[in-house]
């Protein structure tokens, strides 16, 4: 597991508009079974991890039943460290994410190959005052970190007055009134993404030097997928101190 440190979480839940951010998985690919006439689905917990190790183990001539669940399990790691990234394809990840910010969300709209995303619109829904604000987890006193949490609040409270009473109730459309809305405004995507999409996030985004928020997020995805498919993740995780050689 994957932890970030966050030493002014409690301070923030006094910010006007607080909110957090929630990974909810919400579908993943499982081996199905059928048997006559019905689909079995998600049979066992490791129905998920064995799909790429069962893929791959055609190029040996291995049938599907001819392997062990912990044989598949090494053969999953060998296609890792060999980088034969084709077969962690085949596992597809839906998350629903909310409490990160529209600067998060962008950073994550970036990442195109082997996903997709749809998010929340503020043309077609009006904020809500939901605001995402820094761990700021590099300060170290508690006086500074409150006042600048307490100027931040006042900034997006009074962002959110002009956009909702000056603009909304002056009959703006939420199309226009948009353009008033701070990039720590609160949003939320369906995003989904394969394995071998999701091992890239990770290697750019759990780097050290990654921009906090999302570090966090991806802290949080891995923790989930990790869980759920060890064998194809869980190599990022002794190398996390090592990514500073990685990314440019
Ligand atoms: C620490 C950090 C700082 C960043 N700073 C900035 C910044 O200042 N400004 C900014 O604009 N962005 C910035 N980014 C975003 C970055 O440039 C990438 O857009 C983002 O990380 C998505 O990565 P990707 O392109 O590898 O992902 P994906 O789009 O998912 O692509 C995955 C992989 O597919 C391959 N691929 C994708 N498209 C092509 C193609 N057209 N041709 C050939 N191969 C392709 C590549 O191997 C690529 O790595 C930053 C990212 C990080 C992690």
């Amino acid at each position: 597991m994957i932890e970030i440190f966050d030493p002014w979480k409690q301070i923030r839940t006094e910010c006007f508009g607080n909110v957090e951010p929630t990974v909810q998985l919400q579908a993943v690919t499982t081996h199905a079974v059928i048997t006559g006439q019905r689909m079995t689905k998600g049979i066992t917990p490791d129905s998920t991890e064995m799909i790429p190790a069962i893929s791959a183990g055609i190029s040996y001539g291995k049938e599907n039943n001819t392997l062990s669940f912990l044989e598949l399990k090494r053969l999953n790691k060998k296609l890792v460290k060999l980088n034969h990234l084709t077969p962690l394809e085949s596992i597809q990840f839906n998350f629903f994410v909310s409490g990160i910010s529209k600067a998060c969300g962008a950073q994550l709209s970036r990442h195109r190959i082997g996903q997709g995303h749809v998010s929340l619109s503020r043309r077609y829904t009006k904020q809500k005052p939901e605001f995402v604000y820094p761990m700021m987890s590099y300060l170290s006193d508690e006086k500074i970190v409150r006042g600048v949490y307490h100027d931040m609040s006042k900034c997006l409270g009074s962002s959110f007055q002009y956009y909702y009473l000056g603009l909304l109730e002056s009959g703006v459309k939420k199309a226009d009134a948009r353009y008033l809305i701070p990039v720590a405004t609160a949003t939320a995507r369906h995003w989904w993404v394969n394995a071998r999409a999701l091992r890239d996030f990770f290697r750019l985004r759990l780097h050290l030097n990654a921009e906090a928020e999302i570090r966090r997020l991806a802290a949080m995805i891995y923790n989930m997928v990790v869980i759920i498919t060890p064998s194809l993740f869980e190599d990022l995780e002794r190398n996390e101190h090592e990514y500073d050689n990685q990314v440019a």
